[in-house]
């Protein structure tokens, strides 16, 4: 894969932008220019123009505007999904806040502990939920308290520490600066630069330790660069709303009803929050390659995601620029599609599973593949590995981790091998708590695979920094 990270366009249409390669013409094509073919039942991608093999084209994540995404975080807390899961964490946050303040020392301190790991555990989850690609937030398994409590409290709070040492730091200097506006500027800035980072580091489950050490975070930030830059831009407008929703939370919460307007107000509470997660993790599921975080190769997509070729084979003496749907009358559009013939035999689900995948139909691939037995006659690495990263994007943990195994047990020696262990040991760690199948797939991959990219992952996460 060789692979230009701009928006390319088809060298026959230039305002069309291109999905397929020709190496052949050397040329990349539109859906107009790529022909695709069912031959015994296999799909086969053609160019329209030389009748060659092609391939498709894939850009780099980050050749989509990083900021289009990002404006898209806005509405991720308010989809279906989100809103439960504020409305969720906000009760565990709203009850064990309320007890921990009236209950003595021990037990209070348990509900301390369960309102801090519920509220960075949620937002941890968040930021690598998206850094793989989640579309919508999927409620986390609970089952183990340090994990999923203990050590989201202590990480996020020992993260956000270093955040309040510029602000302590002016306070104690605050008879020599003598409230020097300049100068808590600059206190502000540098918290709006660094905390970003923090969560980020803190979210990637680097060692407690290495939260404290600024300049292990700031290399994060550094190697993010501008498209960081944003990110922590975007921190001022939403701590300013963050301020606004936290006056109303306040007035949610004191009326006189119980339990139900503290819920609301937390809810309220955590839409900040919950959007500065997927922002994070955005970061890392656009620019994550920059900082080791998962392997290169992940990072490219179609060009076209979802689109069809719909070029024709040429037939001789055909021009070339004749377009048939730019001639055709308007009214014939008024007229029912015709029914698509149906096929003589129907296909085996495993060449439908190749089929969609190769097209790029992955929710259809997703549901065929869900159809296959246990034990499904083989298929390509290729196939697999779309659909359990798919899988893993629509929350179907299992199944990803179903169609993953496939290649890692089956087809090891396949190029396509190492990532996927990789994946699926992020899957393992990251998705299902479980962190031993986690750490020995990495070893695998480190040890069967050596000198990959995906094995330079893999070791990265063996010795956290
Ligand atoms: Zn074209
Ligand atoms: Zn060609």
């Amino acid at each position: 894969m060789s692979i230009p990270s701009e928006i390319a366009h088809c060298q026959y249409h230039p305002r069309a932008a291109a999905g397929w390669f020709c190496p052949a013409c050397d040329a990349k094509l539109c859906p107009d220019c790529a022909v695709l073919e069912s031959v015994a039942s296999t799909d086969l991608l053609s160019c329209a123009r030389c009748g060659g093999a092609v391939e498709e084209f894939k850009v780099h994540r980050s050749h989509a505007p990083f900021s289009r995404r990002l404006l898209g975080t806005w509405s991720y807390p308010l989809r279906k999904s989100g809103l439960l899961a504020l409305l969720a964490v906000g009760a565990v946050v709203a009850m064990s806040r309320g007890l921990a303040s009236i209950l003595p020392f021990v037990p209070g301190l348990i509900l301390l502990t369960i309102w801090l790991g519920s509220f960075w555990g949620s937002l941890f989850w968040i930021v690598r939920g998206t850094a793989m690609g989640a579309e919508h937030f999927t409620a986390p398994d609970f089952h183990d308290v340090h994990h999923d409590l203990v050590s989201p409290a202590i990480r996020g709070t020992v993260a956000t520490a270093l955040i309040w040492v510029p602000a302590v730091l002016f306070i104690w200097n605050a008879d020599e600066t003598n409230g020097s506006i300049a100068m808590f500027a600059v206190m502000v800035l540098a918290t709006v630069l660094y905390a970003p980072m923090a969560l980020l580091f803190a979210a990637t489950g680097q060692g407690t330790l290495s939260l404290l050490n600024p300049f292990k975070v700031i290399g994060i930030g550094m190697r993010l660069g501008r498209a960081y830059l944003v990110v922590a831009a975007w921190m001022v407008p939403l701590a300013l709303l963050h301020l606004v929703l936290m006056f109303v939370a306040g007035k949610v919460s004191s009326l006189s009803i119980p339990l139900l307007p503290s819920v609301v107000g937390e809810a309220l509470s955590l839409y900040v929050p919950f959007v500065m997660a997927r922002m994070l993790g955005l970061l890392l599921y656009v620019h994550g390659d920059r900082v080791g975080y998962g392997v290169d190769s992940e990072f490219y997509e179609p060009a076209l995601p979802g689109v069809k070729p719909r070029g024709k084979k040429r037939a001789a003496r055909v021009p070339a620029q004749a377009q048939p749907e730019a001639i055709r009358p308007r009214v014939i559009e008024l007229e029912p599609e015709p029914a698509p013939r149906p096929a003589a035999t129907p296909e085996p689900l495993e060449v439908q599973v190749v089929k969609a995948v190769e097209t790029n139909a992955l929710d259809r691939a997703l549901e065929l593949y869900r159809r296959l037995p246990e034990a499904p006659a083989p298929l390509p690495a290729a196939s697999h590995v779309a659909v359990g990263q798919k899988a893993a994007s629509v929350g179907d943990y299992p199944l990803a981790v179903r169609a993953l195994k496939q290649v890692a047990q089956h087809s090891p020696e396949d190029p396509l091998a190492p990532k996927a262990c990789v994946i699926l040991a992020r899957l393992y760690g990251e998705r299902l708590g479980d962190e031993a199948s986690a750490l020995k797939l990495y070893r695998h991959v480190v040890g069967r695979y050596p000198g990959t990219d995906a094995a330079r992952f893999a070791q990265s996460r063996l010795t956290p920094a």
